[in-house]
């Protein structure tokens, strides 16, 4: 081992993602591999600021992996954003002798961990943590893989019950810029139509789809609704889809938070570990201030700049399979 690298620190900030455990625990269990000291920072940037450290050891991490939420807890921190915040953040970790950070967050904690690098010498590592997946530089951001199934699984129990009386579900999950989820649970859980904040499909088109529907005998009964789509929210659609047409009775049900919660699946666990040992090694190997991910399957390594202003966009075959399929 060639570095200078003796003590870490690593926190969560922003929304909190199903597998940051996992990835908590892979930064431990692998730093203490190494024999690194490693410090838990508690709600994020705030708990940087405060000085808020505690010592964790591999035993500490024990039965976590499978456990939603984060045990390091987040916060969303105002002050981190202004220089004083983050002069006190340096200082805390100076306090602690710190040689290393690694941050598990979204686009907004990349963002904190980009100016604090620009400002003091102390290297970052950032994962990706976010249910949104919308992540430059990363195929998959931890998080997304078991939002995706909590609201397949919601959506299936609906469908029994949507089937049985003939009604028309508009489901909302979570995406107000990007539609990575609404696209994905589209598709797997076989919605009749799916509103994304990228495309112009609107209520004309379904209007008509529905039109068509008794035609072409198709059981029209789940519409997926992304949050951040330009035709309103699903109450809005429900009520422009009855208004049109009533012989359409519609309900609405919207996953919201369920969608962050619970155990994390196996894809997001072993996407967790797997970066969580990159990152404990990429400080090792003297590699400082950037974002990690998985692209083709493979370790990629972005600055934070490019991480936050490239914009990651819907794959456009992924969309037409989304419509091509819901015929
Ligand atoms: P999610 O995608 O789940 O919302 P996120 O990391 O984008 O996660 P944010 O609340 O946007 O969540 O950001 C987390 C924290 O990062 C903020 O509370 C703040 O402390 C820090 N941060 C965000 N933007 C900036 C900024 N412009 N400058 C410095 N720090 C920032």
């Amino acid at each position: 081992m060639s570095s200078e690298i003796n003590r870490i620190a690593v926190l969560t900030s922003g929304g909190d993602a199903p597998g940051m455990n996992a990835a908590i625990r892979a930064v431990v269990r692998t730093a203490s591999h190494f024999d690194l000291h490693v410090y838990g920072v508690f709600e994020g940037y705030k708990g940087l600021i405060e000085g808020n450290f505690k010592r964790l050891e591999s035993r500490d991490v024990a039965n976590t992996i499978l456990r939603g939420g984060t045990i390091l807890k987040t916060a969303r921190c105002e002050e981190f954003k202004t220089e004083e915040g983050r002069k006190k953040a340096y200082d805390s970790l100076m306090a602690y002798d710190i040689d290393g950070v690694i941050v598990i967050g979204g686009n907004g904690t990349y963002t904190g961990a980009k100016y604090f690098t620009e400002e003091y010498d102390i290297p970052f590592i950032g994962l990706p943590g976010t249910i949104d997946n919308d992540i430059y530089g990363t195929d998959f951001t931890i998080g997304f893989d078991t939002s995706i199934n909590t609201a397949v699984e919601a959506i299936d129990k609906i469908r029994d019950t949507a089937s049985s009386h003939n009604r028309l579900f508009f489901i909302e999950v979570m995406g107000r810029h990007a539609g990575f989820i609404a696209l994905e649970t589209g598709i797997a859980s076989g919605a009749a139509a799916t509103f994304l904040p990228e495309t112009d499909w609107g209520i004309d088109e379904l209007l008509k789809m529905l039109r068509n529907a008794a035609i072409r005998k198709k059981l029209f009964n789940i519409v997926v609704v992304a949050e951040g789509n330009k035709n309103g929210d699903a109450h809005t659609l429900a009520k422009l889809v009855h208004e049109n047409l009533t012989n359409y009775e519609t309900r609405v049900t919207t996953i919201g938070h369920l969608q962050r919660g619970g155990s994390p699946s196996a894809a997001d666990r072993v996407l967790a570990s797997r970066l969580g040992f990159e990152a404990v090694n990429a400080l090792i190997d003297g590699i400082e201030n950037k974002a990690l991910g998985l692209v083709h399957n493979k370790l990629n390594r972005e600055s934070f700049n490019n991480a936050i202003t490239k914009k990651k966009s819907l794959d456009n075959r992924m969309v037409e399979i989304l419509n091509i399929l819901a015929m």
